[in-house]
């Protein structure tokens, strides 16, 4: 018998688009585009995105319908249904539980680990909360912990640890920098391609 296995999948980059840039472009905010390629220190970055969502008065609702208009990358509703009917999914991602809503519900409401924010009495984005630091990697190894075989895929740098700490981790849409400093782990451009990968890992 094959061990059980969960799939954890990174969101933005892989399911949906970059959910600050697509915000950016949606409200017109050129300065919302920065990401911690221009910004390393996440704390200062994000302390600038929440100065700037108070400069234009944005409230959560507001910030949530323009989420809201958003869609996942094309094909990905798909691709998430069909894994779901052979295995068990979690995205781990390091966004927030109250930007990622508006998405979820457009991908039938998959299982998310994330952060969270603080929203104030007048329903202000105030400050933010990370769960815990590198939550994406202490996920796979807490699944690990179960006797899971855990199957991850993500993007970017900030996957790299959960990719390492998996029994097998994917790269999907990975940037060529990303992909040439971390050759170890296969890549994939098309959703077809990915569940191929996973679906040989599985035996299924
Ligand atoms: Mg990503």
């Amino acid at each position: 018998m094959n061990q059980q296995t969960i799939v954890t999948l990174d969101l933005e980059g892989v399911l949906v688009p970059e959910i600050w840039i697509a915000f950016a472009e949606k409200t017109g905010i050129e300065k919302l585009k920065l990401t911690t390629r221009d910004i390393p220190d996440y704390d200062e970055l994000m302390a600038g995105r929440l100065a700037i969502l108070a400069e234009n008065s944005l409230k959560l609702a507001d910030i949530q319908e323009v989420i809201g208009t958003l869609a996942p990358l094309e094909g990905a509703r798909a691709f998430l249904d069909e894994l779901r009917t052979i295995t068990q999914v979690v995205i781990l991602s390091d966004t927030f539980e109250e930007f990622a809503g508006p998405l979820m519900r457009q991908l039938a409401w998959p299982a998310i680990l994330c952060h969270q924010l603080e929203i104030s009495g007048e329903g202000r984005v105030v400050n933010y909360r990370l769960r815990q630091p590198d939550q994406k990697c202490c996920a796979v190894a807490a699944f690990r912990g179960l006797n899971y075989k855990v199957i991850a895929a993500g993007d970017s740098y900030n996957d790299t640890t959960m990719l390492g700490e998996a029994d097998i981790g994917f790269l999907f849409r990975a940037p060529d920098g990303v992909k040439e400093e971390f050759p170890q782990f296969t890549s994939a451009e098309e959703y077809g391609e990915l569940m191929s990968l996973i679906r040989g890992e599985m035996g299924a």
